[in-house]
């Protein structure tokens, strides 16, 4: 941490949050503008339930005007075929100022989704930064392609981009999943109209103004903050947006694709959500996988798309992992989020902390025993914070086995060998993520091949970077997050065939 933040002390980062001059105005074309309605909406801040900001509240005349922007800017060409030492220079620096702009960003994250300070500081900021600074270094460095051809012929295979990209994310990372749709589809050369989700606006207001400071030519980055139904619909179904780049619910990302075929068939990429399985066989290392398996679930809240919130597990090992990880879950701190002590703050909002409660609830209705947690905590703060949670004795029809919860809520089963193991695993219409836990190298390969996510993880979880591609099998979605396996998705390959003599 920077020596200049208030460290330990809840109190100081208190007072830091309320002296901040919170921006919440759309930004359009350069420059921050109210809604043509004038009409605004609450802010809440998950830790209290107050109202932060007010925020404007864009419909489909302000998603519009941002699209004009955002193809007036393509059309100039003053981002797109700037010279790529320049576009890298420019995306540095904008990283750079997401760096010097820690303290504020991380206060803004804490503020909208509840989430520990410390993550802010230590995670969600310094990701996204990188995530802009590892896009911008491809700008020189990536080549397109000659196709073998006749002699007296040349093919060129090009990569162009593709004009104005939509980018509508959800609440629980914003500045990361945004910054991992920016990256890319920026160094492709593209103008982008960013949707971020009604519950959490503030960091991408944020990014914009950080975005022009930096060299972004007005028009290339647009930000319309608003609802769903309001400005993501419109955005989604706009006849002059190129493509949608999702990330959020699998029932969202539905409706984007009907947008795009009911439109102009623009490009969708969809990230989504997940359900995603933990396999622990008799032989793993049991205090590894209980660590690995608490923290894969009770990080961000449980709100987290790829969170391992299914444990299967070899019946005669149960009761030993389900100890372990009750051990491990005692020492992550539930408390308020400008506590540096907290490692799980609040849950997103009063909505989602009863639909979080009724899982528990269903689960029990059904059979599931509570081994641990349960229940709300905090309630008089105002805010929306739940236990550390397992469910044991989950079948594998029940609703909390199958739909996601999103929230700090661990399902446990045990089953009798690796075949039922894997179908259980393999059960569901997502496939984000999966683990698979034993000292057996076979058994590790077997399982790691037959299981159908996104990534799978072997005796860790959780690892990543923005090396590896991140996304999901079946309806966790398709397209690919980080690597350089994102750009392509931003782009359109165009072949230039000539002849000479
Ligand atoms: P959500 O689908 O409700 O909302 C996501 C975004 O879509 C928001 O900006 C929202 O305003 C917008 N939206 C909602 N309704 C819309 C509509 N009718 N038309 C157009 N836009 C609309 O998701 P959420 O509650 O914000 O986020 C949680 C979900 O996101 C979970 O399912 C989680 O798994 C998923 N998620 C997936 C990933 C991934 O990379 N796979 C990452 C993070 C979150």
């Amino acid at each position: 941490m920077t020596d200049s933040l208030p460290g330990r002390d809840r109190a100081a980062w208190q007072a830091k949050a309320a002296a901040l001059s919170i921006e919440g105005r759309a930004f359009i074309d350069g420059a921050y503008v109210e809604a043509r309605s004038g009409r605004r909406f609450d802010d809440v801040s998950p830790i209290d339930g107050r109202v932060v900001a007010k925020v404007a509240r864009c419909e489909a005349v302000d998603v519009d005007a941002a699209v004009v922007a955002a193809r007036a800017a393509f059309e100039r060409g003053d981002w797109r075929r700037t010279d790529p030492k320049e576009r890298k220079r420019v995306l540095l620096r904008f990283a750079e100022l997401i760096r010097g702009d820690l303290e504020r960003l991380a206060l803004l994250e804490t503020l909208d989704v509840g989430k520990p300070i410390l993550n802010s500081i230590n995670v969600d900021v310094p990701f996204a930064a990188d995530c802009i600074a590892y896009y911008a270094e491809f700008a020189d460095k990536l080549y397109d392609e000659i196709a073998p051809t006749a002699p007296n012929e040349t093919a060129l295979i090009r990569r162009e981009p593709l004009g104005v990209v939509g980018a509508i994310v959800p609440w629980n990372y914003p500045l990361i999943i945004t910054a991992w749709k920016l990256g890319p589809a920026l160094l492709a050369g593209n103008s982008v109209v960013l949707k971020p989700a009604e519950q959490s606006p503030l960091s991408a207001i944020r990014l914009a103004q950080l975005g022009l400071d930096a060299g972004l030519p007005p028009g290339v980055l647009n930000v319309v903050p608003g609802f769903g139904e309001e400005a993501g619909k419109p955005l989604g179904l706009h006849p002059d947006v190129d493509m949608i780049s999702f990330t959020g619910s699998t029932e969202v990302g539905k409706l984007m694709m009907r947008y795009a075929g009911e439109s102009n068939l623009k490009r969708v990429a969809l990230e989504c959500g997940g359900k995603s399985p933990h396999v622990v066989m008799a032989d793993a290392d049991l205090e590894a996988a209980a660590s690995g398996i608490a923290w894969g679930i009770y990080y961000n809240m449980g709100e987290t798309c790829h969170a391992g919130s299914r444990v299967i597990v070899a019946a005669p090992v149960k009761d030993a992992l389900l100890a372990a990880i009750e051990q491990v879950a005692r020492t992550i701190t539930l408390g308020h989020p400008f506590d540096p002590a907290t490692q799980m703050g609040a849950l997103i909002d009063q909505g989602h902390l009863g639909r979080v409660l009724g899982y528990i609830e269903a689960g029990v209705r059904e059979g599931a025993r509570i081994a641990f947690g349960g229940r709300q905590a905090f309630a008089d703060s105002g805010g929306f914070y739940v236990e550390a949670t397992v469910l044991d004795g989950v079948r594998p029809t029940m609703k909390v086995a199958r739909e996601e919860i999103f929230g700090p809520v661990l399902t446990v089963s045990a089953v009798s060998d690796e075949a039922q193991a894997l179908r259980e695993a393999n059960d569901t219409i997502y496939g984000l993520a999966a683990a698979v836990w034993t000292s057996d190298i076979n058994v590790a390969h077997r399982l790691s091949n037959a299981l159908r996510g996104g990534t799978v993880w072997v005796n860790t979880y959780d690892r990543s970077s923005l090396a590896t591609p991140f996304g999901g099998f079946k309806q966790s979605g398709f397209g690919r997050d980080r690597s350089p396996h994102a750009i392509d998705k931003y782009a359109d390959l165009k072949t230039i065939w000539t002849a000479y003599k």
